[in-house]
C-alpha cells in the first residue's frame, strides 16, 4: 500500500476545504476504499477522515426519510421507521455484505462502492476504468457477472451495491455539499454516469464534493416495497440480478409502480417500460407476467451472461408476487 497523509476533519466545511486544497479521498467506514488501497487500485496520497462528522442521523417526517451520509448500513436496516415506510431499503441493506461490514459501511460509501469486476481489482490487467485508454479485457474475457444494460465498448462493469437499487426505485435525492455552492440536491437518477468513452467517471461529483445525506420521498408504494436479490450463494455475495419493486394498488388497480434492477448495469437500472405496463391495470397474475416479460427489453448481453435475460424477468416477476401478496 502506498503511504498517505491522514487528516481528521472537525466539521463538514473543514473537511471540504481539506479535500479541495490537494488531491484527496474522503474516508469513513473504509470498507471498500481500504481493500482497493491494499491492492494499489486506489492510491490516494491524502485521506480526509470524516468519520466523526455529525452526519449519522436517521429521521422521517412528512417530506420523507432523511438519512445522514454516515448513517451505517446496520443502523438504517434496523430502523423501525425505515422498515415500516421504506421496507425495500432495509431489505436491500440486510442482503448486503456481512454484519461486520454493515456495522462500518455508510450510506454515502455504499453509493460510491466501486465495481467488483475482477479485472478492475487486479493491477496485472488492463482496465479502462482504472487506467483510461488501456483496454477492457472483460469484453472478450470473463464477463458472467457484468452488465447487460448501459455498458459501452469501453466498459461493461456493473455497480455492485444493493442500497442504490432500492433508492432508485423509490426516487431518492442526494444532498451534496461543496464550499462554494453550499448544499445542492440531485436526483439519484441523475447522480451516476454511464461509462461511454470515460468509464473512470462514475458520478457527477467534483473534487471536494461531499455527500451529506439522502432524502427518500414518502409514498404508499414505498410502504409496499420489496427487494429481491439473486446471487451465487446466500451470504456475502454480490447480485447477479436484483430487483426493487414498489406498488400502490387501490381497489384492485395498480396506481403507482416503481421497478429498478441491480447487478445488470453500471448504475441502478430503472425499468420505465415495466412501470408503464403496470400502471392503471388490474392487479393480477396475468399483469405481473406480462409486465415482467418486458424487464429485459433493450438488454445487450456479453458472451457469458445471456442467462441474465431470463433471470431479470424471473426476478422481477418474483418481486411483483412478493409485493402483491
Ligand atoms: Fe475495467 Fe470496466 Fe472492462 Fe471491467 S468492464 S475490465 S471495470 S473497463
Amino acid at each position: 500500500m502506498q503511504s498517505y497523509t491522514l487528516l481528521r476533519a472537525r466539521g463538514t466545511d473543514a473537511a471540504i476545504r481539506h479535500a479541495r486544497s490537494a488531491p484527496s479521498s474522503y474516508i469513513a467506514g473504509g470498507t471498500d476504499l481500504l481493500q482497493l488501497m491494499k491492492v494499489n487500485v486506489e492510491t490516494p496520497s491524502r485521506l480526509v477522515d470524516i468519520a466523526s462528522l455529525d452526519l449519522r442521523g436517521i429521521a422521517a417526517d412528512n417530506a420523507g426519510l432523511h438519512l445522514g451520509a454516515l448513517a451505517t448500513m446496520a443502523d438504517v436496516a434496523a430502523s423501525e421507521q425505515v422498515r415500516s415506510g421504506w421496507p425495500a431499503i432495509s431489505e436491500a441493506l440486510l442482503l448486503s455484505a456481512s454484519p461486520q461490514v454493515r456495522n462500518m459501511g455508510t450510506m454515502a460509501g455504499n453509493l460510491l462502492q466501486r465495481t467488483r469486476c475482477n479485472y478492475f481489482r487486479d493491477t496485472g490487467f488492463a482496465c479502462n476504468k482504472r487506467l483510461p485508454g488501456s483496454g477492457c479485457p472483460a469484453i472478450a474475457g470473463e464477463n458472467r457477472d457484468l452488465a447487460v444494460f448501459g455498458g459501452s465498448g469501453a466498459c461493461i462493469a456493473t455497480h455492485p451495491s444493493d442500497l442504490p437499487v432500492a433508492l432508485m426505485a423509490l426516487g431518492a435525492v442526494v444532498h451534496i455539499r461543496s464550499v462554494e455552492e453550499q448544499t445542492r440536491d440531485v436526483a439519484l437518477a441523475d447522480f451516476y454516469r454511464l461509462p461511454g468513452a470515460t468509464p473512470h467517471v462514475e458520478t457527477l461529483l467534483q473534487p471536494g464534493d461531499l455527500i451529506v445525506g439522502l432524502t427518500v420521498p414518502p409514498s404508499n408504494a414505498a410502504r409496499k416495497s420489496r427487494y429481491v436479490k439473486v446471487r451465487d450463494r446466500t451470504s456475502f455475495a454480490f447480485a447477479l440480478v436484483s430487483a426493487a419493486v414498489a406498488l400502490e394498488v387501490r381497489e384492485g388497480v395498480v396506481h403507482d409502480a416503481r421497478v429498478a434492477l441491480g447487478g445488470v448495469a453500471p448504475m441502478p437500472w430503472r425499468l420505465p417500460a415495466v412501470e408503464a405496463a403496470l400502471r392503471g391495470k388490474r392487479a393480477d397474475d396475468d399483469l405481473w407476467r406480462q409486465a415482467a416479460s418486458l424487464a429485459a427489453e433493450g438488454a445487450h448481453p456479453a458472451s457469458e451472461n445471456a442467462f441474465k435475460i431470463t433471470l431479470v424477468q424471473r426476478t422481477v416477476l418474483h418481486a411483483l408476487h412478493l409485493v402483491a401478496a
